[in-house]
């Protein structure tokens, strides 16, 4: 936990959103700002900033989120999709706690 990060608050329920999955590891909720009809972030509970800062150790939870991606964008009606990780200002990651984007569906 972060005291300053919004992906943090959002996974201690400090700020509300649009959860559509969670279990002990991972949460996942609608991007606030979609870039497509379905726009979904899998975020980790671990606060960690960025793909660069994971090392072994992260190994299973990378797995899992990966994982994870094709299981919710089918439940959200996704035939196919999209994954994207930002990683570092310069590859335009703004929240610095890891988390995959999954969006499909045409434009917002
Ligand atoms: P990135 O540029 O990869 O760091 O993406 C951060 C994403 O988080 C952007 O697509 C934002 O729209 C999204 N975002 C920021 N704040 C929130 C929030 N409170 N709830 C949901 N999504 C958010
Ligand atoms: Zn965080």
């Amino acid at each position: 936990m972060s005291e300053d990060c919004i992906f943090c608050k959002i996974v201690s329920g400090v700020i509300p959103a649009k959860k559509i999955y969670e279990d002990d590891d991972i949460i996942a909720f609608n991007d606030i700002k979609p870039m497509s009809k379905v726009h979904f972030l899998l975020v980790p509970k671990l606060h960690v900033e960025t793909l660069k800062d994971c090392d072994l150790t992260h190994q299973m939870l990378l797995g899992k989120l990966l994982l994870l991606a094709p299981k919710l964008a089918v439940e959200q009606g996704l035939q196919g999709f999209k994954t994207l990780i930002n990683t570092g200002r310069e590859g335009g990651q703004e929240v610095f706690h890891l988390h995959v984007h999954t969006f499909g569906g045409g434009a917002a």
